[in-house]
């Protein structure tokens, strides 16, 4: 009998225990999930709201006037063609056809269920409610010259971000759409995913870029690794099976760790691959956000993937060079780079800049907000060191801005098919390392070919024009 109570008594605290968890957690998610919960189509709050409350404005950061309601009650864009459909993904459309844009995500700000008790108090006898303008961190110009300048044929990604602040100033996803129009989109605009934003939930084959992990790993786990020396003959046998090849085969010859950094070698990655191994790599590349959940409070990021498992040696050398199963979001890459802009740390995107409710109550929304520090100080200056020079002398000199340093990492990431006729996937990742313009930009053009001379050469363009306009 007494074991029996005793046993009771172990059981009874073991719920106690999962009942406290448990209650922890449901405050956690509607604290961390509340605006995803919010504006999911299961709040019927929400879809009643829409009929009786005007939406509020959407802003740029300049204070254009992205969107806006009529007297009719219908939403207008009283911008550009051009400019509406480059920010379509982020304002996003009164259908909700892209629920990650402003439109939906922000809806509680833009319903006005975040305004002030006088703006309540003065629209209490109002026939309808008027929600908050929300204006954003985006730079309406700058992204429609993102628009103007990407490659007519190609579709891809960009994300320019304040590393310092976290603000977004562009994040640019083509194919593009229309919220004016938003169910005018061909089949095949349709099936190559239009209405997702490339930016923050497309997944690519890094590519090279990703070298500046396997670079961290080696600087963080091999002792006096930056005094080694490669030879590099631009093939090299990882099993009987497997070859790890450079771009061009030629061969770089013998190589310094920096050197084959800014050349961007794949034999010396990936033999550093090889010798650190898969824990390690994915030890390095979890803590900067692979594999993570990134809750952010005014946008959704996916996270990159690096594999769980990594078959053999092969694969592991590969997974070094960034290639492989290896995926990346544009605009998890673009904070990595700005991370290493800002000494080591990780600042959550932010955004929304301001919420002004009817009753000219206006919330300042930026807040910014350290996520992790990636690097510490030490290796954090050798990846600032390798990166300039990469643009300065290496695969990325056509990202260089005239007056300012820059800093970058090409890529040129091998696209699988079965009919092996794709052209890779150009990348650039890089940042300005300046106080007063600090930008960091991530580049992905899908299918461009080469990464230094394609993505890198609209990284320098977009850059320039951001140390032009953003203010
Ligand atoms: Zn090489």
């Amino acid at each position: 009998m007494k074991e029996i109570r005793k046993n009771a008594r172990g059981i009874l605290s073991v719920i106690l225990i999962a009942f406290a968890v448990l209650s922890g957690y449901f405050f956690y998610a509607i604290y961390a999930y509340g605006t995803r919960w919010f504006t999911t189509p299961y709040n019927t709050r929400l879809s009643k709201a829409k009929s009786s409350v005007i939406a509020g404005d959407i802003l740029d950061r300049n204070g254009t006037v992205l969107a806006t309601t009529d007297s009719e009650g219908t939403r207008t864009y009283p911008i550009s063609s051009d400019a509406r459909k480059a920010l379509s993904h982020v304002i996003g459309d009164t259908k909700a056809n892209v629920p990650t844009g402003a439109e939906t995500f922000l809806s509680a700000d833009l319903l006005g269920f975040s305004s002030g008790i006088f703006d309540r108090a003065s629209q209490f006898f109002a026939e309808k409610r008027r929600g908050s303008d929300v204006q954003l961190t985006i730079d309406a110009d700058l992204q429609t010259y993102i628009a103007d300048i990407f490659p007519d044929e190609d579709n891809g990604a960009v994300a320019v971000i304040n590393y310092k602040t976290g603000e977004v100033l562009s994040l640019y996803s083509k194919p593009e759409y229309d919220v004016k129009y938003p169910d005018d989109y061909s089949e095949k605009e349709a099936e190559q995913g239009v209405l997702i934003n490339r930016a923050t939930q497309g997944r690519y084959a890094p590519g090279s870029v990703f070298k500046i992990i396997t670079l961290a790993c080696a600087l963080e786990n091999i002792p006096n690794v930056q005094e080694r020396t490669f030879d590099c003959e631009g093939v090299y046998a990882v099993t009987e099976e497997m070859d790890l090849k450079d771009t061009d085969g030629e061969g770089h010859g013998e190589l310094t760790l920096k050197e084959a950094f800014t050349k961007s070698c794949n034999i010396a990655f990936g033999q550093l691959a090889l010798e650190l191994g898969e824990d390690k790599l994915r030890a390095t590349a979890e803590r900067l956000g692979f594999n993570g959940n990134f809750l952010f409070s005014d946008l959704i990021v996916y996270e990159s993937l690096f594999p769980k498992s990594i078959g053999d040696e092969g694969e592991l050398a590969w997974t070094g060079v960034g290639q492989g199963k290896l995926t990346a979001v544009p605009l998890h890459f673009c904070m990595i780079a700005g991370a290493i802009g800002n000494d080591g740390m990780m600042v959550e995107p932010q955004l929304v800049m301001t919420v002004t409710d009817n009753a000219g109550g206006v919330k300042n929304k930026l807040n910014t907000k350290n996520y992790q520090q990636c690097f510490s100080a030490e290796i954090n200056s050798v990846l600032q060191e390798y990166m300039i020079a990469t643009v300065e002398e290496g695969t990325g000199k056509k990202a260089q801005v005239e007056g300012y340093t820059v800093a970058g990492k090409t890529g040129t990431a091998q696209v699988n098919s079965s009919g092996g006729a794709y052209d890779p996937h150009a990348w650039f990742v890089g940042y300005i390392d300046s106080d007063d313009c600090p930008y960091a930009i991530c580049v992905v053009v899908e299918n461009g070919g080469s990464g230094g001379s394609v993505a890198g050469k609209l990284a320098g363009k977009i850059l320039k024009k951001a140390t032009e306009i953003v203010k």
